[in-house]
């Protein structure tokens, strides 16, 4: 599956936001965020201007598809599922886009950033409920277990990604066991769960237009 592969600080940079890419980076004063820069290719000095009712929702849909390290094409067929789910489109949005591998891996505290995460899975370093698996995107479901690789355990990198779990706080929704590197899909994560800014409401309007 194709991915952005530039320099992801330049996208917090036009976003104006900091949308933590990084991992550790993003909460260190190396983050160009700290430096009012301002947006790459523009004087920061210069006052940008008020944003249209469609800046708004194409600035908010570009910060999440950021967030998540998704194309367009991706993100809008997984806009479209949600869409043809019941119940509201927003919240199923979001849940879809929670239930991703690469992001559970993340929540679980496995990684410092999804793109952190997404690199794990791609190499092999998990599994779902007892088989290999190496696909980012795969949906994951209520009552599924995700567990470190019995092989990858005995990598010193993966040795000290398990040792940091101890200190990691997950959301209500995964039940997380530090020790043996195991999670489980305790409920499908909902609205309330989102630690973030998501307007997601932007997002359904820029593409019901
Ligand atoms: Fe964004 Fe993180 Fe880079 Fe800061 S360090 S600009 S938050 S990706």
């Amino acid at each position: 599956m194709a991915r952005y592969t530039g320099p992801v600080c330049r996208l917090c940079r036009a976003d104006g936001r900091k949308l933590m890419l990084k991992g550790a980076r993003c909460m260190s004063d190396k983050c160009p965020m700290n430096k009012k820069r301002g947006a790459p290719g523009k004087d920061p000095k210069v006052r940008a201007g008020k944003r249209s009712e469609y800046g708004l929702q194409l600035c908010e849909k570009q910060k999440i598809r950021r967030m998540y390290g998704m194309l367009e094409k991706q993100f809008r067929i997984t806009y479209e599922r949600a869409q043809r789910m019941p119940g509201v489109t927003g919240e199923n949005f979001i849940q879809l886009l929670e239930r991703r591998l690469d992001n559970v891996v993340y929540r679980m505290g496995m990684a410092a950033s999804r793109k952190e995460a997404r690199q794990l899975v791609l190499h092999a370093h998990f599994t779902l409920n007892g088989k290999k698996v190496n696909i980012p995107s795969i949906l994951v479901k209520a009552g599924d277990v995700i567990a470190v690789k019995e092989t990858s355990k005995e990598s010193a990198k993966i040795k000290a990604l398990i040792e940091g779990l101890a200190t990691t706080t997950t959301p209500k929704w995964l039940e997380l066991n530090a020790q043996d590197a195991v999670a489980k899909v305790a409920t499908l994560p909902a609205r309330d769960d989102i630690d973030f800014e998501f307007e997601e409401q932007l997002i359904v309007e820029l593409y019901s237009k």
